[in-house]
C-alpha cells in the first residue's frame, strides 16, 4: 500500500503531560506501517468551550507516514489513549491524560461517527495550527472541511444523509420554513445534543399555504438563516426551490384525518395536508432517526406524529418546548409584520393562556369556564380579534367534554389586522406546568 501523510494533534492536560506525549509518539513510531517525521514543540493552551475546572493543556501536532488505513490508525490512537489511561465514553471536555487527534489523512474526506476527515475544527484551534506554522506548514494547502453544507437538490441532500447513516450516524431532522429566530435554533440546538449529525431544512412550502395566504410574503433571509443553522451546529442544510422539491407531474398528498380537525385545520382546509405531505417528503429523503418540531405548532405536532405512526416511518417525533420573548410572546418568523402597537398587545395571549391556568391550579377544573376565562382576558384588548381558543387532550389534542379536566392544553389563536397585513399569531399552554415552562 502506498504510504500517506497524516497531521496529528496531540493533547494532553492530566498527569505527566509531557510523558504521556512523548510516550504515545514513541510508541507509534514502533508500529509497524508507521513513521513519525516530524514533531512542533509542545504548548500549553486552556480549554477552549465549555467544561469543568481543569488545569491547562499541553499541545503539539505530528506528522505520519503511513501505509495503516485510516481506521486501523483510529485503532492504534485509541488504544494508546486508553494505555495512557484515558476512558471512553467520558463526559464531553473533561480532563485527559491523552488526546490524539486525527486532522488529515492525505486528501481523504470521510465522515462516519467515529471518524471525520478532515477534522472538522482543526483550522479554528490555535493550539494546532501554532504548532503547524512553527513547522513551516501552510496552513492553505492543508485540506479543510467546508463548513455547513448546502445543499438544493434532493438526491444531494438524500446522498448527505445516507453517507451519515452508513458511518453509523444517528441523523437528526429539523424542517424550518426560515426566517428563522431563537425557537427554531432552540430546536437545532436540542437536536444537536441528541444526535451525531443534524440536517435542517429551509423550504417555504407552498402546499402549506392556501390560495388568500401569505406564501409570496412570507420573509425569507436566507444567509441569515445559514449563520443560525451554523451557529447551532447544524451539520447540513437542505434548501430546495419549490421545483426541485415538488417535479413537474407531483400529484401525490397524505391525506390526513382526527388531528387536523377543528382549530388551524378548520381556518386553513388544506393546510395539513400540505405540511404532512412535505413532512413525509424530508422523512424518505432524509431517513432521520430523530425529527425535532415545536411546541408551538402543538397541532401540527400531532398531526406529524400521526402520520408518522400511520404511515410507519421508524422516526423518533420529538415535541421541543416553545421559546418566548422576554415578555412573553411567543417567537413566530411572522412577529415581524406586527406594527409597534399590536407587538405590544400581542402578549395578551399568554397572559390570557397564564391566567387561566392559574385559575386550573389553584382548584377551577370547569372546562367551559377556564376557556371563558381566556376570552374575558383577550377582550381586554381590542386590537385581538380571536380566531378560536380550546381546551384539548395533551399529545393527540382531542377534543375534552364539557364538564370539569384534570388537564389538558389550551390552544389559542388570533390575528392583529394593525400593521401592514393581518398577522395571526397561534400559542398554547399545558394546564400542569412542564419543568421548563414559566
Ligand atoms: P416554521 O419555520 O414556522 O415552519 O417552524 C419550524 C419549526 O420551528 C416548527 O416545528 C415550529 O413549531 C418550530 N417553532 C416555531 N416557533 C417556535 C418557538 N417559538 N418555539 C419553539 N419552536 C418553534
Amino acid at each position: 500500500m502506498v504510504a500517506v501523510q497524516v497531521w496529528l494533534g496531540l493533547g494532553s492536560n492530566l498527569g505527566d503531560r509531557r510523558g504521556h506525549l512523548t510516550g504515545a509518539l514513541t510508541a507509534l513510531a514502533a508500529v509497524p506501517g508507521v513513521q513519525v517525521l516530524r514533531v512542533s514543540s509542545f504548548h500549553e493552551s486552556e480549554l477552549l468551550g465549555e467544561g469543568p475546572p481543569q488545569g491547562p493543556f499541553l499541545n503539539g501536532v505530528a506528522e505520519l507516514r503511513t501505509t495503516l488505513g485510516p481506521q486501523a490508525l483510529l485503532g492504534v490512537l485509541q488504544a494508546l489513549e486508553a494505555q495512557a489511561g484515558r476512558v471512553r465514553p467520558a463526559p464531553r471536555n473533561h480532563p485527559r491524560p491523552l488526546d490524539l487527534d486525527l486532522l488529515t489523512y492525505g486528501d481523504l474526506r470521510c465522515d462516519t461517527r467515529e471518524l471525520v476527515l478532515p477534522h472538522p475544527r482543526w483550522h479554528e484551534r490555535p493550539f494546532v495550527t501554532g504548532p503547524l506554522r512553527e513547522l513551516g506548514v501552510a496552513l492553505e494547502a492543508l485540506p479543510q472541511r467546508p463548513g455547513v453544507a448546502v445543499v438544493g437538490d434532493p438526491q444531494a441532500f438524500a446522498a448527505q444523509c445516507t453517507e451519515w447513516l452508513a458511518g453509523g450516524c444517528v441523523v437528526g431532522l429539523v424542517p424550518t420554513m426560515g426566517a428563522l429566530h431563537d425557537g427554531h435554533r432552540s430546536l437545532m440546538e436540542i437536536a444537536a445534543r441528541e444526535c451525531d449529525r443534524v440536517a435542517a431544512t429551509i423550504f417555504v412550502n407552498p402546499l402549506q399555504f392556501g390560495p388568500n395566504e401569505d406564501f409570496a410574503a412570507y420573509p425569507r433571509t436566507l444567509e441569515r438563516d445559514l449563520e443560525v443553522c451554523r451557529a447551532a451546529g447544524v451539520h447540513a442544510v437542505f434548501t430546495p426551490t419549490p421545483e426541485q422539491m415538488y417535479e413537474p407531474g407531483f400529484c401525490s398528498q397524505v391525506q390526513v384525518g382526527a388531528e387536523a380537525q377543528g382549530m388551524e385545520g378548520a381556518l386553513r382546509p388544506d393546510h395539513f395536508r400540505g405540511v404532512a405531505t412535505v413532512v413525509a417528503r424530508l422523512f424518505a429523503l432524509a431517513r432521520p432517526q430523530r425529527a425535532y418540531f415545536g411546541e408551538k405548532d402543538a397541532q401540527q405536532v400531532a398531526v406529524v406524529r400521526r402520520m408518522t405512526r400511520d404511515l410507519g416511518f421508524p422516526v423518533q417525533i420529538v415535541p421541543c418546548p416553545i421559546v418566548r420573548e422576554a415578555d412573553g410572546l411567543a417567537r413566530s418568523s411572522r412577529n415581524v409584520y406586527l406594527s409597534a402597537e399590536d407587538r405590544a398587545a400581542a402578549t395578551v395571549l399568554v397572559r390570557a393562556l397564564r391566567s387561566a391556568r392559574q385559575q386550573f391550579l389553584r382548584g377551577a377544573c370547569d372546562r367551559d369556564a377556564l376557556l371563558q376565562r381566556v376570552r374575558a382576558v383577550v377582550a381586554t384588548e381590542p386590537r385581538a380579534q380571536l380566531d378560536y381558543v380550546e381546551l384539548r387532550r395533551e399529545g393527540d389534542l382531542a377534543e375534552l367534554p364539557p364538564g370539569p379536566v384534570d388537564g389538558g392544553r389550551l390552544l389559542i389563536a388570533a390575528k392583529f389586522a394593525g400593521g401592514l397585513r393581518p398577522v395571526r399569531l397561534l400559542d398554547n399552554l399545558s394546564l400542569r406546568p412542564g419543568p421548563d415552562e414559566a
